[in-house]
């Protein structure tokens, strides 16, 4: 498991609560290829903030002999024993860190907040446990994010930023290959909190280098607009 932290008082935390599927392991790839379609399968749709994968997957894939449905891969927790992160995830977490620490003078925790499936749950939570080790501590499984108490969101969900954004809280879309990034903006700006929601720039699977190369100067400027601080 996953150790515990010793509690702080609140204030003197900023809280990160970090997706797990597609932001800090790529699980993406890996479903598509099972039914042999890549990223670029997975088109926005249009009037949709989101497009349903399971849908395109049924629509363009030939049926899987080891899964009847597409969403059945996820009850299968060995889809976990070689997840990976991605590249440079770990770096712009450092840089993240120092920089809120730097600005806020407050203690920085990363935790994992993941919306699992039962059957899955053991072994995502080994492996994120074997990549990340010390570095992010902590999990909560929940499908309703914005009900926990974090100062930020990493995630790929639509859905989860603009929940957590009205709840108040600050979040950072993380590129998906089906995210539909006008529409979120347009429904973000009538809940009022297109200004709480980041959109991080750059392909999936390519966004976290993209900030980690860039100058010290647009990194900062990256981090600030992200985390509000
Ligand atoms: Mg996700």
């Amino acid at each position: 498991m996953i150790p515990n932290t010793t509690a702080i008082a609140r204030d003197k935390v900023y809280y990160v609560a970090v997706d797990i599927d597609l932001v800090a392991l790529d699980t993406l790839t890996p479903w598509l290829a099972h039914y042999g379609l890549t990223v670029d399968d997975v088109k926005p749709t249009e009037g949709k903030i989101w497009t349903d994968i399971v849908s395109v997957i049924e629509e363009k894939a030939e049926p899987s002999s080891v899964y009847e449905r597409p969403y059945d891969y996820w009850c299968d927790g060995s889809i976990y024993e070689n997840a990976h992160p991605h590249r440079d995830f770990m770096k712009f977490l450092g840089f993240m860190n120092n920089h809120i620490r730097a600005t806020t003078k407050k203690e920085v925790r990363f935790f994992f907040c993941s919306t699992c499936v039962s059957s899955h749950k053991p072994e995502k939570l080994h492996r994120v446990k074997q990549v990340y080790g010390d570095v992010v501590q902590g999990f909560v499984d929940t499908s309703c994010k914005h009900l926990v108490d974090f100062d930020l969101l990493l995630d790929d969900s639509p859905d989860q930023c603009v929940n957590a954004a009205i709840a108040g809280k600050r979040a950072m879309l993380c590129p998906s290959p089906a995210n539909n990034l006008e529409e979120l903006s347009r429904v973000a700006e009538v809940y009022g909190v297109r200004d709480k929601i980041y959109m991080l720039d750059g392909e999936y699977g390519e966004c976290f280098t993209d900030v980690c190369g860039a100058s010290v100067f647009e990194r900062i400027e990256t981090l600030t607009q992200i985390t509000g601080v």
